[in-house]
């Protein structure tokens, strides 16, 4: 009766020790399982970054491209605006000058007159000015 009495002690000991290690076991477990939960959502966060690098690059190589074809769109516009540009001739010099000429800006208003070709302008015997040759 003694003897199985210390064996059941032993036993529960050894019981104890076993449920301490396991306690133990698991402390570590729920450490490594904290540390790799840290570790996950530091990945996930790195994704985010990573994502949000992505994006960031995508939309930097994108933009420039897009915004150099609006440049040329708005020059394209312009220039075709220029070809409807009025044209002024100058009876004072009898000289015909596209309105953007600075020499067309000087034209005072009297002496000044709009064409809306450059033929007509010529067929009254005006001269075209060095800013004409574009037109
Ligand atoms: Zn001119």
């Amino acid at each position: 009766m003694k003897a199985s009495f210390q064996n059941v002690r032993g036993d529960i000991l050894r019981i104890d020790n076993f449920v301490r290690q396991m306690s133990e076991n698991l402390t570590s477990l729920s450490q490594g399982q904290a540390r790799i939960l840290d570790n996950i959502s530091e990945l996930a966060a790195f994704q985010v970054e990573l994502a949000t690098r992505i994006e960031r690059l995508e939309k930097g190589s994108a933009r420039p491209v897009r915004r150099t074809a609006r440049k040329t769109v708005k020059r394209t516009i312009k220039r075709s605006s220029r070809k409807q540009a009025k044209f002024v001739v100058s009876k004072s010099t009898n000289k015909l000058h596209v309105s953007t000429c600075p020499f067309a800006k000087r034209v005072k208003p009297k002496n000044k007159a709009m064409f809306s070709s450059k033929k007509k302008a010529l067929n009254e015997g005006y001269k075209p000015c060095d800013c004409m040759k574009k037109y």
